[in-house]
């Protein structure tokens, strides 16, 4: 099902944007050596519920994955790239950390990803990584507006990573947004120009671009959930939600 919001619900989008925006820099900010991620999980709640909002991962409990998730963020640490179940583990100087959130505010969603260094330890590949997925979000809305197609995202996406030198994987991509979390259309992070369902005013989507360093093998851990890369290389994920305006595209998951 593809959900078009009313225009006149845009603010709402904005708020809850602005919400998971929010809790991601909090948590970016906290993330030190020596944090645990369980306690990024714990800070995580605390917001959500601070804020009267809904957790979507908490319950989360899709064919892909085992049971319900449990937790609030994901948490998916260096050779984790995807849906990272928080566990005991306190992070390590050079850690590339992906932090990945969905809330829902009053009816709607916004779903966000972030990838960062903790520490001062520092890795060439791993800004390259973070870098390549950056560029491609950013690739991709700009290839988003009104009459735009899905394809011209995905192609727009995948040029970028692709261009960065990395192969890409498409059993996870990006997804339209609105009263649940992961709805249609499916946004591939590689595709042809042109093709695809036809974009309109009120639609919202997440976008994001994702790799991993040397494959685009993934492998599932045994918490069920966790995706890592199959050769244990570095990984990184960016994401944004966007609403499709009048005249162009607008990031409800900006920081501000
Ligand atoms: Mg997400
Ligand atoms: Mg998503």
């Amino acid at each position: 099902m593809i959900e078009i919001l009313n225009l006149s619900d845009l603010p709402k989008a904005r708020a809850v944007g602005a919400l998971v925006a929010g809790i991601l820099q909090s948590m970016k900010s906290r993330s030190a050596v020596g944090t645990n991620l369980l306690e990024i999980d714990q800070w995580t709640k605390a917001l959500i519920e601070e804020a009267g909002a809904e957790s979507c991962y908490v319950d989360y409990a899709p064919s892909f994955g085992r049971g319900p998730f449990g937790h609030y963020i994901c948490t998916s640490v260096n050779d984790a790239v995807l849906h990272g179940l928080p566990f005991d583990y306190a992070l390590a100087d050079g850690d590339l950390l992906s932090l990945d959130l969905a809330v829902s505010l009053d009816g709607v969603v916004a779903d966000s990803a972030i990838s960062f260094v903790v520490g001062e330890a520092t890795s060439p590949h791993d800004g390259a990584l973070i870098s390549a997925t950056e560029r491609a979000l950013t690739a991709g809305i700009a290839a988003a507006g009104p009459g735009a197609k899905i394809g011209d995202l995905s192609y727009a996406i995948g040029t970028v990573l692709s261009g960065a030198g990395y192969t890409i994987n498409t059993e996870f991509g990006g997804h339209g947004v609105g009263s649940t979390m992961h709805q249609d259309p499916h946004v591939s992070n590689t595709g042809r120009p042109g093709r695809g369902y036809k974009l309109r005013p009120g639609l919202l989507l997440a976008l994001e671009p994702w790799v991993m360093a040397d494959t685009n093998e993934l492998v599932t851990d045994d918490d069920g959930w966790t995706l890592r890369s199959a050769t244990g290389c570095r990984t990184a994920h960016s994401e944004h939600t966007i609403a499709i305006t009048e005249d162009g595209a607008e990031i409800m998951t900006l920081p501000r």
